[in-house]
């Protein structure tokens, strides 16, 4: 069996390449080897395993890394503008949506620089998977997807009434904030940053080991990163619902690429804010 963590060397031009490639990078001869595995790699954007590790730990570790880091940043310009602490906190209190905002949007904008920087020179083989067309089967299959996951926490709900989720206050002060601001964090760059990090890291990754443990593990991990407590039961009904959608994303990823996961993603965030600012802005002002 053929190790898809180590390099192959051409048997051509001699030059090293990923053994999950259909061809040699370098001279373009076909990689026959490969072709012997069931496993194809020919629909995703494989960067390199060690590429891929590194994309897969972005959320898990260094997320909290960069939040504290914008964090500081802000601190640190609301200081130099206000002169003291008391001015400063004054200000925090008065605008939780503008730290909420910036906080989000921040982090989230230094782990995209982190990931282009990891990917690097492999990045046109993300931007590739644009040219197919079937990029735009991601708009059907997301809308799929949200019925399917509105249905679940519609369920969820049912089971157990009342209760509400965290993020809803936090949410309504970056609205107020700006909901152009909010959109553009919530349909684009999110999607596009969890993409990265789940479909072209964490799951490309694994598929090397086997595709069951990609989509178990990618699964799990989607699942529970949108947990806020692992010991609360309501949240592990909710659970099902985020796993669904982690192995719906990683199976549109698989069979159509970067381009179609990201569109899925994005046409099932963007529904989700389009509902959300509609009732926002058709609500009472506060
Ligand atoms: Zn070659």
């Amino acid at each position: 069996m053929v190790n898809l963590f180590k390099s192959k060397v051409c048997p051509q031009c001699g030059k090293k390449f990923d053994p999950v490639s259909a061809s040699c990078p370098h001279c373009g001869c076909e990689n026959v080897e490969r072709n012997n595995r069931e496993i194809s790699f020919d629909k995703i954007s494989p960067v390199g395993h060690i590429q891929e590790f590194f994309l897969a730990l972005l959320q898990l570790v260094f997320m909290k890394i960069a939040m504290l880091g914008v964090q500081s940043l802000i601190v640190y310009v609301l200081y130099s503008k206000l002169g003291d602490q008391a001015s400063v906190a004054a200000w925090v209190g008065e605008n939780g949506g503008a730290l909420n905002f910036w906080l989000s949007f921040g982090s989230d904008l230094v782990i995209l620089a982190v990931a282009i920087a990891i990917i690097n020179r492999k990045f046109p083989i993300i931007l590739k998977s644009f040219k197919n067309p079937k990029f735009a089967l991601g708009i059907p299959l997301g809308i799929a997807m949200l019925l399917i996951t509105t249905f679940w926490s519609a369920f969820a709900s049912q089971i157990m009434p009342g209760e509400t989720n965290a993020n809803a206050e936090g949410l309504m002060s970056i609205l107020d904030y700006s909901p152009i601001g909010y959109a553009l964090f919530a349909v684009i760059l999110a999607p596009f940053v969890e993409e990265i990090m789940y479909r072209v890291g964490l799951f490309t990754f694994l598929k090397r080991i086997h595709p069951a443990l990609a989509y178990v593990g990618v699964g799990i991990v989607f699942g529970m990163i949108h947990m806020h407590s692992l010991t609360d039961p309501v949240e592990w009904l909710y659970f099902p619902g985020y796993a669904f959608g982690g192995l719906a994303l990683s199976f549109i990823y698989d069979k159509f690429g970067f381009g179609a996961s990201f569109m899925a993603h994005l046409t099932n965030n963007g529904i989700s804010v389009l509902l959300t600012l509609m009732s926002y802005f058709a609500g009472p002002k506060a």
